[in-house]
């Protein structure tokens, strides 16, 4: 059997283990290098190439976006990782970058329950930063940072560790100082600031592909010492071997960002608007792959050969080909023709997609990115202003 058949397999029986999945999303001001972090893990967990990650820029669809290089569509892929001798099914939710599509990102939250925020060392926290921290906080979504470039530090500012330390610091402050603000009217959120002590903090060179967290230099022995040293040395290869960016960053996913079981109960009531009291509120904060069909779409691609993809998070329920489901905002429904899952930007069809995952379907014509998709008419997630041909009726 292919390697990739394989973990298409690994990815199917983890979908029905909502308990070892995370559904995340990288969100970072532009240029702070989510791009080349994403490729990163691509690699680090058998996606894509180690020696295309960075250059292949899997994320980056679209034409159009490789021509501008910059990420403007949200782009969904599934991995696995290995974390404490569990295998985990991590979905990964591409947010755009760029400020003019807000509405995106704030979709794309929807659909995760943790965003890992890239912050630059050296530019340091950036209106846009501050913009996606807010998008995952109204959402519920939990956060974590990795603070990338640090190889700048080192080689190109000639920081000894004091001063790194200190800006490194300080990148930390201005970011929980961020989170801090935004969180304090929240009474179902307590302490969502983030430190290296518990882990919700690495640090990094996405370029050169190593990182480092506490938990990690704890299992590694190496320090920032080791790390200057090795950097100025030019020996980054090296420290990609000893302490690679994927796993640090993957492991942090495992152990910090909640599983859809732990996620759904508390934002269910945060980010839908229908009747809390009702056995659909009940079935979606339950993660139910035996209750209604919940699927709340979040991105719209086009496949070549299988045509339009409705990509998006199911909350409730098991999405199979040959149901017919409501699309919010319009009148009928529509007939799922195929499901998969997306795996290094191309999609992999499959039986099933259970609640708490992200599924790739077709069939949905009449769905947009926001669309709420289910087997009974329910309160949508968003209200969309649908543009549809007029209707001509008979008298
Ligand atoms: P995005 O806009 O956040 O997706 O950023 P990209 O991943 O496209 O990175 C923007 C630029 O920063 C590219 O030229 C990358 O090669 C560069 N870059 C990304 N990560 C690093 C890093 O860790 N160190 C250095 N020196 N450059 C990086």
């Amino acid at each position: 059997m292919g390697r990739r058949k394989k973990i298409v397999q690994e990815c199917e029986r983890l979908m029905d283990e909502p308990e070892n999945i995370r559904n995340i999303a990288i969100a970072a001001h532009v240029d702070h290098g989510k791009t080349t972090l994403t490729d990163n893990l691509l690699a680090g967990a058998g996606m894509i190439s180690d020696e295309t990650a960075g250059e292949q820029l899997a994320m980056d669809t679209e034409e159009d976006e490789q021509e501008r290089g910059i990420t403007i569509d949200a782009a969904n892929v599934s991995m696995t990782h290995e974390y404490e001798d569990t295998n985990h099914l991590i979905n990964l939710i591409d947010t755009p970058g760029h400020v003019d599509f807000g509405g995106d990102v704030t979709r794309a939250m929807r659909a995760v329950d943790g965003a890992l925020v890239v912050v630059d060392a050296v530019e340091g926290a950036m209106p846009q930063t501050e913009t996606v921290l807010r998008q995952a906080l109204r959402e519920g979504v939990k956060p974590a940072l990795f603070i990338n470039k640090v190889d700048r530090l080192i080689s190109e500012l000639e920081e000894g560790p004091q001063e790194m330390q200190e800006r490194l610091t300080a990148v930390i402050r201005d970011v929980n100082d961020l989170i801090r603000g935004m969180t304090e009217e929240m009474d179902d959120i307590d302490d969502w600031t983030v430190s290296v002590e518990d882990g919700t903090v690495g640090f990094g060179s996405a370029l050169y592909k190593w990182g480092v967290s506490m938990p990690s230099m704890q299992r590694t022995g190496m320090d920032f010492g080791d790390i200057i040293d090795l950097e100025r040395a030019d020996k980054r290869q090296e420290l990609h071997e000893r302490t690679p960016l994927a796993d640090v960053v993957l492991d942090m996913v495992c152990e910090h960002f909640p599983n859809p079981i732990d996620a759904q109960p508390m934002r269910i009531p945060r980010v839908w608007r229908g009747d809390d009291e009702s056995e659909l509120a009940e079935t979606m904060r339950l993660v139910d792959e035996d209750g209604e069909v919940v699927l709340m779409v979040t991105d719209i691609g086009v496949d070549p050969h299988a045509g339009e993809i409705a990509a998006g998070r199911v909350f409730s329920g098991t999405i199979e080909k040959g149901q017919e489901l409501y699309v919010s905002g319009t009148a009928g429904k529509n007939r799922i023709q195929s499901v998969g899952i997306y795996m290094g930007g191309e999609r992999e069809e499959v039986d099933r997609v259970p609640a708490g995952n992200i599924a790739a379907v077709t069939g949905l014509k009449d769905a947009i990115a926001g669309s709420t998709v289910s087997s009974v008419e329910m309160t949508p997630f968003e209200s969309i202003e649908h543009i549809s041909e007029p209707v001509i009726t008979k008298s």
